[in-house]
């Protein structure tokens, strides 16, 4: 845990409170102006008095939020075990999510919250499920569902390490792992049960013992991307077996038509919480495009590999043979790679991961199964080798780097198939992407070996799977 924990949140409070300020002076002025204009008609007259009005409104919004940007974790009246645990985690101050959310939670409101990974949200749920944790001490207090397993994994470590001083009990209950052991994990009593769907529910209805006739709290993480894989019907589900009197948080990256409806199913009168505008990514993501000629992906890759060495990057893949020849590629170079992705085991998938957290191998190379929800806080390139075909996927991806307040950044590689999904995704983020030429002398020097990288990599994962072919017979 400690490994993810920086001191983020100053940059992300700051850079929050600057434009509350912007829009408190913009708002101030249109409301000189208006004194300067006067109205002509009686019509006029009414119209400006409501806009005044709203301004006011709006003003004291602004006000308001200031006041709780400017909140410390102290302030809002936490149990001393899960202060310290903050104190020890080095959060200095709440992040723009966790301080516009806490005060509603910990009146107890279910709570929308619109924020993406790395905005401290999974600490925006977990400390008021701890606070409340504290006073009850009851087994499957809260649930918390997650569309991946390694998301699940990095809830969990957030819940284990601020609750640390009050003897938490916690378990993750993931798809690809024993059941056997789940169910052992499950009649220990934890607290809290971090899991995604499927298992969760194979477990509800296999596990002697086990249920959520107790459950307190649900949360919903990346509820946007639950929905997208297609969890609804086990969610309806669950959401038929757990108790209606509960506490509820849906968090989610987007709003979309589906979330809309399942907010409905399941929440009671909630608190809407943003701190992020929809398909925003950071300011402090620096994101460009190299257009590659037809037959030169590679080459442009390992080119950027080179100028990057040393540092941590992410390459993402369309799909899971990519990914697998791509950092054979990498390790036949003499770069330091592993891959992740869907076809691996889940201990296979775990251990990929682990080695990158450590900074044992520095590059990943990933499909879209690792977009979402990762909590590695140290990625300074994410490279796009495929284009994903959702604009969504675009800002997941992209999403691994200049995570909370940190500076990062993404090269997209767009070959002549990629315009019209490059297109698509700059109408999403509203803005254009700077291309980035490189040096052709060094692409060109690069481009023979290589190319006879290239077609080992293909060889040796040929050579696998005949082997493995061989054996099974
Ligand atoms: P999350 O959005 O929950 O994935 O969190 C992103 C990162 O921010 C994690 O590494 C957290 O440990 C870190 N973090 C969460 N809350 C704070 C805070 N108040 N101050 C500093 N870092 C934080």
């Amino acid at each position: 845990m400690s490994s993810k924990v920086g001191k983020p949140s100053k940059k992300i409070n700051n850079k929050y409170i600057a434009d509350l300020k912007k829009k408190l002076a913009a708002s101030n002025k249109t409301k000189e102006e208006k004194h300067v204009l006067k109205p002509e008609s009686e019509s006029e007259d009414e119209d400006n008095k409501d806009e005044e009005k709203e301004k006011e409104a709006e003003e004291n919004e602004i006000k308001e939020d200031e006041e709780i940007m400017n909140k410390t974790f102290k302030d809002f009246g936490l149990k001393e075990d899960i202060l310290e645990a903050i104190e020890q985690l080095n959060f200095d101050k709440p992040t723009p999510i966790q301080a516009k959310s806490l005060t509603p939670a910990l009146e107890g409101r279910d709570i929308i919250g619109i924020a993406q990974t790395g905005s401290g949200k999974t600490a925006a749920f977990a400390i008021p499920i701890l606070q409340a944790l504290w006073e009850a001490q009851t087994p499957y207090f809260a649930c918390v569902l997650a569309p991946t397993r390694e998301l699940a994994y990095q809830i969990r470590e957030t819940f284990d390490a601020l609750g640390a001083n009050m003897g938490l009990r916690c378990c993750t209950i993931v798809g690809g792992m024993d059941m056997m052991e789940q169910a052992r994990d499950l009649m220990r009593k934890p607290h809290v049960v971090v899991a995604t769907p499927g298992r969760l529910m194979d477990h509800l209805e296999n596990t002697k013992g086990f249920s959520l006739r107790a459950l307190k709290f649900l949360v919903m993480d990346e509820a946007d991307r639950l929905l997208e894989l297609e969890f609804g019907p086990v969610l309806d589900k669950i959401l038929q077996i757990i108790p209606r009197k509960r506490t509820t948080y849906l968090f989610s990256a987007t709003l979309t038509s589906k979330i809309d409806k399942l907010q409905r199913a399941s929440l009671h009168n909630p608190v809407k919480v943003a701190v992020n505008s929809k398909y925003s990514t950071v300011e402090t993501l620096v994101q460009t495009l190299m257009v590659v000629p037809d037959g030169f992906k590679n080459t442009y890759l390992v080119y950027l590999l080179n100028e990057y060495v040393g540092k941590s990057i992410i390459i993402f893949t369309r799909t899971c043979a990519h990914a697998q020849n791509i950092s054979l590629l990498g390790r036949i170079l003499g770069f330091s790679a592993i891959p992740l992705h869907g076809q691996l085991s889940q201990a296979q998938r775990l251990g990929a991961l682990n080695k990158f957290k450590s900074g044992d191998k520095n590059i990943l190379v990933a499909t879209d199964v690792a977009a979402r929800g990762l909590d590695i806080p140290s990625v300074d390139l994410v490279i796009n080798y495929d284009i994903p075909t959702d604009s969504k996927a675009y800002i997941h991806r992209v999403g691994r780097t200049a995570r909370a307040g940190r500076s990062g950044k993404s090269v997209s590689l767009v070959t002549q198939y990629d315009l019209e999904l490059i297109l698509r995704i700059e109408k999403v983020i509203n803005m254009k992407l700077p291309k980035e030429t490189p040096n052709k002398n060094e692409i060109l020097a690069l481009h023979d070996s290589v190319d006879r990288a290239s077609a080992e990599s293909i060889r040796q994962v040929k050579q696998f799977h005949s082997n493995r072919k061989i054996h099974r017979r």
